[in-house]
């Protein structure tokens, strides 16, 4: 680069007393970044914000580099080395440029590392997204150092991911001369509005590897992780996630499906907070939920989601372990959580509550896929009691009935603040699954979950819609109707 017009101004020791060659260029640089933080205080501040800056001469040349774009480039070189550094294991090599003097940083730094190896990243992309000055430089740092912050994107794939997905990061890095250096790392939490949401989905938030040290576990192509202080051990549920695992994959035979597995061990506060899950959904009664992130563009824009097309990379499960009581529930709750983040471009919602929640996919058709995968894994004393509970609360909890309604709940009657009739939403949809089983074999029974999955609630929820679609997968819909009217019957 060209730095080679040295301005006028006096050169003055710098917090180390050594004269360079490219001290002058260095103040320049300095007052230069005094007058773009003013300008762009009192921009953000509008009337009444810092004074206008009186009587400051800039450099006469055109050809030095301005702070923020000297900062940038020095900032988009980290992010390229850190970058290599993770998909390389180095974690000497993604320290390298933290402060040394933080160690803080450097501990939370270490640990995120630690943890991305541990979620096998197959792609990972630090991309510089844009800068803003600050005003003053963070304690503990030289006085002459020009202190920025960075918006960065990380644009990865997990193992458990089919596509990339992102995350966002505050980088505040402290350039002295040439050198920059690392001071913090934060990572954005999207507390979006509501409009928002509907417009993008929500971003992933709240990740655990982005805040404590996980310890983890790892069988086939699961891992189990918690955090390194937790309770719950991977380790004694490696085997029960690893068989849940052989089950859903040989359900889902050859249809496309993520490399791996992410299951999460949570206690009752993290499993609220991580993900940011208790913000948008209601914990009571809860044992499992998937988060499944976005996906992003290369560049790290998010993907534009059309109604029915992909708009999930990838899904991690999460295990309230406090309703876990011993290894077989331990299997089917993963069974049921991984039966949902096998396909998780399936995953695609649109709207949030409201009344164009019919746009969505039928929540039955999701659940009830789960739940019918846990049950056959549980084995037959477990589709039993399912389909026991479904008939002894049919007259309490039977959907609303008409000439062509489909004797399933819908979306707006799914989840319910009654505990048991929950429960018979979930256990009645998966009898929808149980009677495709019966009718057409458990390939059809998945074919037509893929089918539905991507399907709105609006051309689900009556036969004049369905049949047509059960029909197509060669499945007689009044043996099917018949069947299913036996199950719960
Ligand atoms: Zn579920």
């Amino acid at each position: 680069m060209i730095r080679s017009a040295a301005s006028p101004e006096t050169p003055t020791a710098g917090p180390t007393g050594a004269a360079r060659p490219s001290r002058a260029v260095w103040w320049a640089a300095v007052a230069a970044a005094v007058v773009v933080i003013i300008v762009v205080a009192a921009v953000i501040n509008g009337a009444g914000g810092a004074p206008a800056p009186v009587g400051q001469t800039i450099a006469s040349s055109t050809t030095w580099e301005p702070p923020l774009d000297r900062a940038e480039r020095l900032v988009t070189d980290i992010l390229t080395r850190r970058s290599s550094a993770v998909l390389k294991g180095d974690e000497q090599a993604w320290l390298a440029d933290v402060d040394p003097g933080d160690p803080e940083v450097l501990a939370l730094e270490r640990v995120r590392f630690r943890n991305w190896q541990q979620l096998r990243p197959v792609k990972f992309d630090l991309l510089y997204n844009s800068a803003s000055p600050l005003t003053l430089p963070p304690s503990g740092q030289p006085s002459g150092a020009v202190v920025s912050r960075h918006t960065v994107h990380l644009v990865m794939q997990m193992e458990a991911d089919v596509a990339l997905n992102r995350a966002d990061y505050t980088y505040t890095v402290a350039l002295t001369g040439d050198a920059a250096r690392v001071v913090d790392v934060a990572h954005l939490s999207h507390d979006s509005p509501d409009a928002d949401r509907k417009r993008f989905g929500d971003p992933v938030f709240d990740a655990p590897w982005d805040t404590v040290p996980l310890r983890s576990a790892r069988q086939g192509s699961v891992t189990v992780l918690a955090p390194e202080n937790s309770r719950w051990d991977p380790a004694a549920y490696v085997g029960a996630a690893a068989r849940a695992e052989t089950f859903v994959r040989s359900l889902w035979a050859q249809r496309r499906a993520p490399g791996g597995f992410v299951i999460l061990l949570a206690d009752d506060r993290e499993f609220i907070q991580w993900f940011g899950y208790g913000r948008t959904e209601s914990a009571e009664g809860v044992a499992g939920y998937i988060n499944c992130a976005e996906i992003s563009a290369a560049n790290g824009t998010p993907k534009d989601v059309i109604l029915g097309d992909d708009s999930k990379a990838g899904c991690r499960a999460v295990l309230r372990m406090s309703t876990v009581r011993n290894d077989h529930e331990a299997y089917t709750l993963m069974v049921h959580e991984l039966a949902h983040a096998i396909g998780p471009y399936l995953m695609t919602d649109v709207y949030f509550g409201g009344d164009r929640e019919w746009l969505n996919k039928p929540t039955w058709a999701i659940e009830g896929f789960a739940e019918w995968a846990e049950n056959l894994a549980g084995g037959d004393a477990e589709i039993r009691q399912g389909t026991d509970l479904v008939k002894r609360h049919w007259a309490k909890y039977r959907p609303s009935e008409s000439d062509l309604a489909i004797p399933l709940p819908l979306n707006q009657d799914f989840f319910t603040t009654d505990a048991t009739r929950n429960t018979f939403n979930y256990e009645l949809s998966a009898t929808f699954f149980r009677a495709v089983e019966q009718t057409g074999g458990r390939q059809k029974a998945v074919d037509l979950y893929v089918k539905l999955a991507t399907s709105s609630e609006l051309v689900t929820d009556t036969r004049l819609f369905l049949d047509p679609v059960i029909r197509e997968h060669g499945i007689d819909p009044d043996r099917l109707w018949q069947t299913h009217q036996d199950v719960i019957g």
